[in-house]
């Protein structure tokens, strides 16, 4: 489903943020990308939405070559993604329902789908009661929330969420990430980068941990138990 073969890019200004990166993430696994800030997290996560190509190495995501995509191909390849921000990015003067809605009208589906697809989700993401509210009505979990439901609107194989829980306190964040695990135990691969070793520690999922551009660990469950807070 995803994999980063030999993978380094080296921006413009010369810093290389990724320096030989090899992984391989399945359909329907659940994966943590950790690592201190400056390790290459984010790069990651632009090269997976194309939003930059590496300067060396292989990229394959769901049957495309990233390397050599075409312009034609690109929003079908990002249509089959959804990425949730830790800024949530939400429309401020659109509602709840209609923020959902609206991922789905930009892609062109009816509305009779629409209208029985959103209040699954907001269900899903327990907003019930919530539709008509406008973001700067919710609190932050809320806000996140609405982000993760029009992340997933139209069924997207790999959700891709980048610190989702950076501007949360910890009760809330651990309503987020165990949302996100409900969300890959109904099928979809999750790919969550993250400095926030508790929400890491909850799932004991796989962690691919990078220092400096490369990969320092890739391994099953948490690897922060016992050991002391280092960021
Ligand atoms: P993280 O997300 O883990 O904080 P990044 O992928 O943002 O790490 O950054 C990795 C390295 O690449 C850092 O040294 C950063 O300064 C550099 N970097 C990131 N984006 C750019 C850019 N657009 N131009 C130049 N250097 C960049």
């Amino acid at each position: 489903m995803i994999d980063f073969d030999n993978v380094s890019m080296i921006y413009k200004s010369g810093t290389e943020a990724l320096h030989g990166i090899t992984f391989h993430v399945d359909p329907g696994e659940f994966v943590f990308i950790t690592g201190k800030s400056g390790s290459g997290k984010s790069t990651i996560i632009k090269l997976l939405m194309r939003e930059e190509k590496p300067t060396s190495g292989d990229i394959f995501v769901n049957g495309y070559d990233l390397l050599s995509l075409s312009r034609y191909d690109l929003p079908h390849y990002r249509r089959r993604l959804g990425v949730v921000f830790q800024d949530c990015r939400l429309l401020m003067n659109k509602t709840v329902y209609q923020n959902v809605e609206f991922a789905m009208e930009i892609v062109g589906e009816s509305n009779r789908t629409i209208k029985q697809v959103v209040p699954r989700l907001l269900h899903l993401v327990d907003l019930e009661g919530k539709e008509k509210s406008f973001p700067d009505e919710l609190a932050g979990g809320e806000q996140a929330r609405v982000a993760l439901a029009r992340a997933i609107a139209n069924a997207p194989d790999i959700l891709i969420a980048d610190e989702p829980t950076g501007n949360l306190d910890p009760k809330t964040s651990v309503e987020i990430v165990d949302l996100l695990y409900k969300v890959n135990r109904l099928g979809t691969t999750v790919v969550v980068v993250t400095h926030d070793t508790r929400i890491v520690d909850r799932l004991q999922q796989r962690v691919i941990r990078l220092q400096d551009g490369e990969i320092v660990s890739d391994t099953e469950g948490s690897i922060y138990e016992n050991e002391a807070c280092e960021y």
